[in-house]
Order: structure tokens, then sequence, then C-alpha cells
């Protein structure tokens, strides 16, 4: 057992190597207890402010960090050491899923589409006699969802950092029953996905300020110490490789829930963007709530672009048309596909024609995913690990 100081959940490489195959318990309290705490046995400062001043800064800023490092949580609020060492002892061997919840949740998950090798693991985790109680599941929560290959990622990251998680897809119309079998098998954290991205969002506790609420959209849930948590990584995937662009001048294509993000991310680098979509009004008003300048698809060729984004579905499907056609593509220009599957789209293809600059969806995967799993876990996972253990 290693009891750690606060402070450890600051760096990431702690959180990797402690994660690695052990069982992390957060012991938290409310502020009146720790500040009774802290009076009795003071310690040195942290900031120049007040105790309980302090004790507030402290908690606000490192929130997301403990929550992150959480695999057990354990309110020690009025509780006595040998209490709390007695709840550590008793979660260590009952785990936080209850027996009860257990065969209700496999019939959900009987009504998605996973796939069978899939669901004889996941079985294994929630019907094995007896099951293992430290194995905590996570998801994709959409409809549809089958397709996502989210799980394939993140179980290869589980298996590579040695964590005792299983992530799966929760397929089904009704976001409310997803977020129940969710907390009746107490999972970790969802990814969101369409069409549930805005949806979630007055069904959680919390949602994240700078992003998150500002684009309107969740697509990352983390559940800890009886809080959900909601914030939004596809900005991060869309910002991270466009950084050398900073105030260049945008064509974002779309106005749904990724040109949000995009649309956010874009701002942030201090780009002259202008929204263009097949329906102007969705543009328009996306458009003035970041600032943006907008108009339909066809105003594009007075505009003259550094950088054009792509955050409409054009590419997905076999016989899909690029968005924009080679003479509108020139040199220079830098071109960025959200879609990622396919991973080479039909516009990624003609942009390399011309000899534009091109960046794949591939790209904002990684990047979002990178940032969910340290939302999720405190560690951060080389872009280039992702790569290697993309599906
Ligand atoms: P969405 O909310 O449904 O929005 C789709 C947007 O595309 C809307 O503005 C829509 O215009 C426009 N559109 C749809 N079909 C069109 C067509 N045939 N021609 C022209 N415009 C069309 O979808 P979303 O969630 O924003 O997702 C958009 C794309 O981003 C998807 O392909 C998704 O795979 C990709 N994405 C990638 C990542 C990643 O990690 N790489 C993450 C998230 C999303 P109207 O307003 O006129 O309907």
């Amino acid at each position: 057992m290693i009891s750690t100081g606060g402070g450890v959940v600051t760096d990431p490489v702690n959180m990797e190597l402690l994660r690695r195959d052990s069982v992390m318990v957060l012991l938290h309290a409310d502020i009146d207890t720790i500040e009774a705490r802290l009076t009795k046995k003071p310690r040195p400062p942290l900031t120049g402010l007040p105790l309980r001043e302090e004790i507030a800064e402290m908690m606000d800023r490192r929130r997301q960090l403990y929550h992150a490092a959480a695999d057990l949580c354990i309110d020690t609020s009025g509780t006595t050491p040998d209490a709390a060492a007695a709840m550590v002892m008793h979660l260590l061997r009952q785990g936080t899923i209850l027996a009860k919840n257990r065969a209700p949740c496999i019939s959900f998950f009987r009504t998605g589409r996973i796939p069978p090798k899939c669901m004889e693991r996941l079985l294994k985790v929630l019907d094995e006699t007896p099951p293992d109680p430290l194995t905590r599941l996570m998801g994709v929560a959409g409809y549809p969802c089958a397709h996502s290959k989210g799980p394939f990622l993140f179980n290869a990251l589980f298996a590579a950092y040695g964590l005792d998680y299983h992530y799966t897809w929760f397929e089904d119309p009704e976001l409310n029953e997803i977020l129940s079998v969710a907390r009746h098998l107490d999972v970790k954290g969802l990814s969101v996905t369409i069409p549930f991205k805005q949806e979630v969002i007055p069904l959680i506790d919390e949602v994240e300020e700078h992003a998150a609420q500002q684009i309107g959209a969740v697509n990352t849930v983390v559940f800890a110490c009886g809080t959900a948590t909601g914030y939004n990584t596809d900005w991060i995937g869309v910002r991270k490789p466009l950084v050398d662009l900073k105030g260049a001048k945008a064509v974002l294509l779309g106005a749904g829930g990724a040109a949000a993000g995009a649309a956010f991310a874009l701002t942030d680098l201090d780009m002259e963007t202008t929204i263009l979509n097949r329906t102007p009004a969705k543009a328009q008003v996306l458009a003035e709530r970041f600032g943006c300048t907008w108009g339909a698809l066809s105003d594009f060729d007075s505009i003259h672009p550094d950088l054009v984004v792509n955050a409409t579905p054009l590419g997905m499907n076999p016989g899909d048309l690029s968005p924009l056609r080679d003479d509108q593509l020139r040199p220079g220009m830098t071109v960025f596909d959200l879609v990622y599957t396919p991973p080479v789209t039909p516009l990624i293809e003609a942009a390399r024609r011309v000899g534009c600059r091109t960046i794949t969806g591939t790209e904002m995967f990684i990047g979002q995913a990178r940032e969910q799993f340290y939302l999720f876990f405190g560690i951060d996972v080389p872009h280039e690990k992702i790569r290697e253990l993309l599906p």
C-alpha cells in the first residue's frame, strides 16, 4: 500500500507509474472536515491564501485530477481512519457493482450490436462467478455507435497501461437508459457520440466551463465520487494539428456538432473564420456564437482561405463526392477533413492531387482520444503510441 500526498496527481508520469496493475483509492472529504483536520495538524501553505480559501482553491484546481486518479472513492468526512480503512477493505472485496444490478444490465447490452467476441469478454466481466470485483466498465454511448472503434483503442490502452478496465458499446436510442445502466454498473467514464452530445448536458451534474459549456456539447463524461462531469475534447483534437496556423484565414464547412468544436478551436487560435453550410441559417447561428462570418457553401470561391476544415460527413459514405472541386483548392492551402472513416476521403485525395498540406480525421480522433484518456485516468499517452494502437 502506498499512501501519497495530495499533489501526486498533478504529474501524469506519477499516474502512469502508480496506476499500473494497482487500485487507486481516493479518500476525499468535505471542506469543513479538511479544514478541521488541517487546523489540528498544520502543514506548510501551498498558496498565500487563508486556510479555508486555500482548501477551496486547491480542491477546485485539482478536482478533475483527483477524479481521474480514482478507481474507488471514499468519503472520509466524519469517519475515523479505522472506519475509512474498513471501507477500503470492503470495496476491495466487494467492488462497487451490486450483484442485483448485473443481470438487468446484461439484458441491456444484448440489445446493442456488440461483436460476439467482445460480448464474450463483457460477459466475463459481468457474469463470471464470482465476478472480479475490481474490474470496472466504461464505454461509448451513442445511437448508432456499433461502428465506433473506440472500444478497440481503449481496451488496447488498458492492456498497455495495466488498467483493470473494460470498454464496450452502450448503444441505445434512449440516453436515459444508457445513463441508468452506466450508473448501475458504476462506470468510470463514457465517451459520448452522435446524437447525444447536446442531450447529455442537462442529465449530468457538472459541465466544464471553459470549452464544453461554450461549445454546447459534451463528448466525455467522467463519473467519480457520485458526480458525473462533462467535458469536450473534440475541439482539442482539431486545435492541436493547427497551432502553427494561428491567425490564419479559415473556412469551416458544416455547422453541426463537430463544427461547433472546430469553431471554438479556430477562434481559440485567433483565426479569421467563415462558416459555410448547406443550411446557411445554421451557419449564421454558429457564427454568431463564436464571432465568425458565415454563408452558403457556394460562397467559398470569394474567400481564398489558408485553411479549410470539413466538418460535414461528406466523404464517409461510398460514392460521396468531395465537398470542394479541385479548382477550389490551391497549393499551400491546408485541408483538414474531420471525417476519419475512410482515413483518406475524396477531399483529402483532391487536396493531395493539388499539392495542399493535408490533415486527416485520424489526427483529430487521436487528439480527442488522448485528452479523453487523460481525463479518465490522469495519464498522458503520447500521440504516436495511440496511432500505433489504433485498430
Ligand atoms: P452533424 O451534427 O449531423 O452535422 C453535420 C453537418 O454537415 C451539418 O452542418 C449538415 O448541414 C452538413 N451536411 C450533412 N450532410 C451534408 C451534405 N450531403 N452536403 C453538405 N453538407 C452536409 O454531424 P457532426 O457530429 O458535426 O459530424 C460531422 C462529421 O465529423 C462526421 O463525419 C463525423 O464522423 C466527423 N467527426 C469526426 C471526429 C474525429 O474524431 N475525427 C469527431 C467528431 C465528428 P445541414 O445543417 O444543412 O444539415
